[in-house]
């Protein structure tokens, strides 16, 4: 293969790749068989103000700051998005996180829920593509929560109450993807992510060195 067109395939921009689904259909398992399959692929790590949990480790999971941290990066327009939980907690994407794998070719996934696809998509509306994983049934999805064993059954009757105003948001997605099981939810997955990364748009720098050196040979003969 000529070096030009090895280059090309080299040289392209990166994909923020956001995952939404609603809680228990397998979202975070798809996550991360993805991430373990695809050395291109990282995780966007957070910012949060929460407290960090048990078991979970500062810069992997989230990165913890204060208040006046926070208020800092909103300051400074540090964020591609940002939301308030519900709990008082505050949480948010840093731009210098994103472009410095989105600049060098690498795709980034990124798990969160439509307030912060909406900023994104507007902030960064060629760089994102959205996919959104719904369960095979209702019935199924009760059945994962429940497995799970790690939310009170009242915690569970909360989360299938605000289930269909969550899940009105999913045409709002560029793809939607049924997670009968992981491994092929995944399958497909890794098929959208082939196809978003060859796009013309991922591709521009490549594509102009090497239309341009056509055309010069077209036109020397
Ligand atoms: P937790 O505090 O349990 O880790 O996360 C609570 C919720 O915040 C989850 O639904 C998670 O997807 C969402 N979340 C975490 N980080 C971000 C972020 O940077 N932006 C947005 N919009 N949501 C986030």
């Amino acid at each position: 293969m000529s070096d030009i067109i090895q280059r090309l395939r080299t040289i392209r921009r990166g994909v923020m790749f956001v995952i939404e689904a609603p809680s228990g259909t397998g979202k975070t398992t798809v996550i991360k068989k993805l991430l373990s399959q695809d050395s291109n692929l990282k995780f966007s790590v957070s910012v949060t103000t929460r407290a960090k949990r048990e078991g979970e480790v500062d810069g992997v999971d989230y990165f913890y700051v204060t208040d006046e941290q926070y208020d800092k990066f909103v300051a400074e327009d540090a964020f591609y998005e940002k939301v308030d939980s519900q709990y008082g907690s505050r949480y948010g994407t840093l731009r210098s996180e994103v472009d410095s794998f989105i600049n060098v070719g690498q795709d980034v996934v990124f798990d969160m829920d439509w307030v912060g696809l909406r900023q994104m998509k507007e902030k960064a509306p060629d760089d994102v593509v959205s996919i959104y994983l719904l369960p095979p049934s209702i019935k199924e999805l009760r059945r994962r929560l429940e497995g799970r064993q790690t939310d009170s059954q009242e915690i569970i009757n909360k989360r299938m109450s605000m289930l269909a105003e969550k899940m009105k948001h999913w045409v709002e997605y560029d793809y939607v993807v049924i997670c009968d099981n992981p491994d092929q939810a995944v399958d497909t997955i890794q098929q959208i992510f082939s196809a978003e990364r060859i796009k013309r748009v991922r591709q521009m720098a490549g594509l102009m060195e090497f239309t341009q050196k056509l055309m010069d040979e077209a036109k020397n003969g």
